[in-house]
Formats: C-alpha cells, structure tokens, sequence
C-alpha cells in the first residue's frame, strides 16, 4: 500500500482521491506550517512514497535524505521556487505542481487590489468606520481613474494573460508587457505591446502589475533603480512572490512618494514583513489568499492528488517540474 504525507490539511477532494486508491494518507494537524523539523521527524516516521507538500515547505537535501523512499514532492501550488530541483534531479524524485490551480482567481485578487489601491477602499473604510465622516467633501481621498490609462505588466504567462485581458476589455486600458519569451495570445487582445526591456515598461505605466517566477534571475528584479524609473503617480502590484521586489527599497519608494502605492499579496520574508511596511497608509497587504476561493482550493488539491496517483498508477505524474 502506498504511503502517502500530507503537510497541511487541505480540502478533502484531493484527500478522499488518495484514500479511494487504497493508499494510507497522513495529514499534518499542526495549524502553521511545519517547521524543517517538524517535517523531518514525520517523514523519517515512515517510509513515505508521496508527499503532498504546500508553498512553505523547503524541499532541498536535508528533505530528501530524510525520505530516500519518497518519488514525489506534489507541491500545492502554481509556483516551484520551494524546490531544489538541482537535488531532486540528482536523486531522480519527481517534484511537480499545479499549473492550473486559481489562475483566474489570482488574476481576480490582482485587480482587487489594483482597484482598493486606486479607489483608496481600505483608507475610505477605515476613515468611516473611525468615525470621521462628517458629510461629503469634493476633496476627500482622491483616487486616480483606471479607464484609459497605462497597465505594465513584467511577466505575461498565465496569469499576467488574464490580467491583461481585464485591464484591456474591461476597463480599455493601453497594456505594455514585458517578458523574456513574447506571448502570442497576449498580443492578440486588443491594446497590447511588447516592449523589449523592464524599463520600458515601468518608465510608461501607470500600474505596474508583477506575474514572474521567483528563480534567481528573477529574485529582487524590481530594485531601487528600478523603482526610481515608476512615474510619482504609480502604482506596483504584486501577486507573483515577494522577493521579486526589493522590499526595503519598496517601503523607502513609498516612504519618500517616488512612487503612489503598493498592493502585496506576497512578501519577501513571508511571513514576516520588512520594517516600516505596514506603517505606510499606501500599502495594501493581503496574507497570500491570491488564489484562495474554495473552487480554487479545491482544484488544486485534485491537481497535487492526481500527479501523485498518476505517478503509482500510470508512471508519470501530469505537471512534471522534474
Ligand atoms: P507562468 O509560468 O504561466 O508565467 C510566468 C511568466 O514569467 C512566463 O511567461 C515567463 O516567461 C516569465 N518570466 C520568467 N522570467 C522572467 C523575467 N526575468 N522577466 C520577465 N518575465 C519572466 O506562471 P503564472 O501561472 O502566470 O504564475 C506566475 C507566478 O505567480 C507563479 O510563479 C507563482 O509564484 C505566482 N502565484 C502566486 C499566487 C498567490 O497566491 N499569490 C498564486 C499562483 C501563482
């Protein structure tokens, strides 16, 4: 029978999919994350085949000495930059994700923010829950129009795809992308450019919108030059992961008005939060629920249950990373 561990509870579609196989499944019951000890000790308690394993678990070589018997690492996620695939790919274990899981939603989430940001909704609410409103007031918490302006988008796979596509139909927006390959069905929607560096595309917009991998050429991509290129009237969103951007030389770009304001759902130290961060009235900062909708949820658990069944049973896990 296969043995099967599961990190974090997760919804129970991709929990039963395991179990009508016959396959034994434990499931952590800690309510965060397991620690890297944590983790060890439950994988060296059995001789595990599979593990299902979420975003905030490292899988690198302590890991995988620790569980010589495990073939799969399913990670619950779109995003891989958990794994060390140099050492999987040594010992030949399979890490694989889920490619498909949330995408619209994320794109939904990246909007949401994009409109609380430029809309000024968390500033209103809490303004009027604090009970400072004393009658309208033309010059209250201006906000600044979407409709017709600049979309940059660094990063236009999946995601940034369907964020381009909102922005360009729904609210006529100009939407300049930039990405190291050229997307041909981004292109074919209406109002969209390539531009051939960042810089162009940071220099033009007026919302700049992250959907990148975090992988090394990636990892603190927009920096404090980078940043210094926004217009003053700019906003940054990211939902791709927090150490894309630089975080301190963020919080000093919001601090010093370089440039309008920042929508996160992600953070580079997650779950902590560079200092000064959240001081700043500018900021919106979501705990990386981007793809979190219980349709969302329960797709990917059947993506992360499905690669590992396809595994025993077929051979061949589905989004094979390596
Ligand atoms: P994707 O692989 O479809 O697209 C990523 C794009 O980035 C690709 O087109 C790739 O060519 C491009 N790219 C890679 N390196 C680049 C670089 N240096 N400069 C410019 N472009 C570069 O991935 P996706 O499904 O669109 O997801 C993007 C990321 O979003 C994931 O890697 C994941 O980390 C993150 N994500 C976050 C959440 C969340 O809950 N916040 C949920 C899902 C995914």
């Amino acid at each position: 029978m296969k043995k099967v561990f599961i990190t974090r509870r997760i919804p129970q579609n991709g929990i039963n999919m395991l179990r009508d196989k016959g396959y034994e499944v434990d499931i952590s019951s800690n309510e965060s994350p397991l620690t890297q000890e944590e983790f060890i000790t439950f994988l060296k308690s059995k001789p595990y085949d599979g593990v299902l394993c979420m975003l905030s678990d490292r899988i690198d070589a302590k890991v995988f000495d620790a569980a010589p018997s495990v073939r799969i690492f399913s990670n619950y996620a779109i995003g891989f930059d958990n794994f060390d695939i140099v050492e999987a790919k040594k010992r030949g274990v399979y890490l694989t994700n889920t490619p498909h899981g949330g995408v619209d939603r994320v794109a939904e989430h990246t909007w949401a923010l994009i409109l609380a940001l430029t809309c000024r909704i968390v500033e209103g609410d809490t303004y009027t829950r604090e009970g400072k409103y004393t009658g309208f007031d033309p010059m209250l918490l201006q906000g600044m129009k979407v409709s017709g302006k600049v979309l940059g988008l660094i990063g236009a796979g999946r995601i940034g795809t369907e964020v381009a596509r909102i922005g360009a139909s729904g609210f006529g927006m100009r939407v300049a992308y930039y990405d190291i390959v050229r997307n041909e069905k981004i292109e074919e929607l209406q109002n969209v450019t390539y531009w051939p560096t960042i810089e162009d595309v940071l220099k033009q917009s007026d919302i700049v919108s992250i959907h990148v991998p975090l992988i090394a050429s990636t990892r603190h991509l927009i920096d404090a030059e980078r940043l210094k290129l926004m217009k003053e009237s700019s906003f940054i969103v990211n939902t791709s992961r927090g150490a894309v951007i630089d975080e301190t030389a963020l919080v000093e770009a919001l601090k010093t008005g370089a440039i309008m304001g920042a929508g996160l759902d992600v953070f580079e130290y997650e779950p902590g939060l560079t200092s000064g961060l959240t001081d700043l009235k500018n900021v919106i900062v979501t705990p990386h629920i981007a793809s979190s909708t219980a349709e969302a949820r329960q797709d990917m658990a059947r993506m992360s249950a499905t690669n590992i069944i396809e595994l025993f049973e077929n051979g061949r896990p589905i989004d094979v990373i390596q």
